[in-house]
């Protein structure tokens, strides 16, 4: 039998996350031979290099081979102009040269994207988009961050930001639910898209307007028994997220939108949105389809191991 290398070849995906990090070890386009996760070090940098270090070569022990290609999805965007980590809600990582000291720590270059954008890649592959022209591919997690694909590609323009939607503000803001000008975000604006739509942001918006601190998990879950706070909560996060996708639609007019992350685990999410966002879509109809992650948790480790090889940046 001919035996074709590139079907065969096994590449590592990592999946950096502010709770996790997780490994794959893939072979050829589908195939996961190797999973490892660990918890992330919180909010310590030299640990967090430590950690995926130490995920790569148990990784590669596992597979019985070294030095195999590591794509890397993570928070954040490499600043095209100081080549450091930006805009990461896992705040630890900003300002620092992660590519570089990876590089260092696994002895070879990396590849690396954001971790929206290895959502969006991955979904776009062979997920909830697969086939379709144009994808926005959403993270409704600790953080909230987008990726755009279109065409197969992602989209990448000069600042690294592509898609980055989470720190657009809330559009047309309720002052009654208290959305103007809405909480303080991390990087000191307010009323951030990532203020409401985060688990953290679900769960501080119910606290605010009950008193009661739950996580965001509690919440849906008390929500979809009938409890009145919990349900009234979720009603608002999905208004708030029709409104958040209908600037998208207006803007890109995606053919699919992805929602991962551990809020795009609720159901209700994908009757209740699209059914919301029409008042705010500049059209008579909409068509956009609203899916999730088909490959859940696992997408940004599947699109971090299919990330492309590196290539030096052509002068515009
Ligand atoms: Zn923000």
């Amino acid at each position: 039998m001919i035996k074709n290398n590139s079907l065969d070849a096994l590449r590592i995906g990592i999946d950096l996350g502010g709770t996790k990090i997780e490994g794959i070890v893939l072979r050829g386009e589908a195939e996961v031979v190797q999973r490892l996760r660990i918890a992330t070090p919180a909010m310590q940098y030299q640990a967090t290099i430590a950690a995926v270090a130490g995920l790569v070569r148990d990784l590669e022990q596992a597979a019985g081979k070294s030095g195999l290609p590591v794509g890397i999805g993570h928070p954040g965007a490499i600043s095209p102009a100081s080549g450091r980590i930006k805009n990461a809600n896992s705040t630890c990582l900003n300002d620092q040269p992660l590519r570089q000291d990876l590089e260092h720590a696994l002895g070879r270059t990396v590849r690396m994207a954001n971790d929206a954008d290895c959502l969006a890649l991955s979904e776009a592959f062979d997920g909830a988009a697969a086939g379709a022209r144009s994808a926005f591919a959403v993270i409704l997690g600790t953080g909230v961050g987008g990726g755009l694909v279109v065409q197969g590609g992602l989209l990448a323009g000069p600042n690294a930001i592509a898609g980055e939607w989470g720190h657009n503000p809330l559009p047309w803001p309720r002052p009654e639910w208290g959305e103007s000008p809405g909480p303080l975000c991390w990087h000191g604006l307010h009323g951030c898209i990532e203020t409401w739509l985060s688990g953290p942001g679900l769960a501080a918006d119910h606290a605010r307007t009950t008193g009661e601190k739950l996580s965001a998990e509690t919440i849906v879950s008390r929500a979809e028994s009938g409890e009145t706070q919990a349900a009234a909560t979720l009603a608002r996060y999905e208004d708030r997220l029709a409104r958040a996708l209908a600037h998208v639609i207006n803007l890109v007019d995606p053919e699919v939108i992805v929602l991962g992350g551990g809020v795009s685990r609720v159901q209700r999410l994908y009757r209740q949105v699209p059914a919301l966002w029409a008042p705010w879509v500049f059209s008579d109809r909409v068509a956009t389809i609203l899916r999730p992650a088909l490959h859940g948790d696992s997408s940004g480790v599947l699109g971090a191991a299919r990330l492309p090889p590196v290539t030096p940046p052509k002068p515009p």
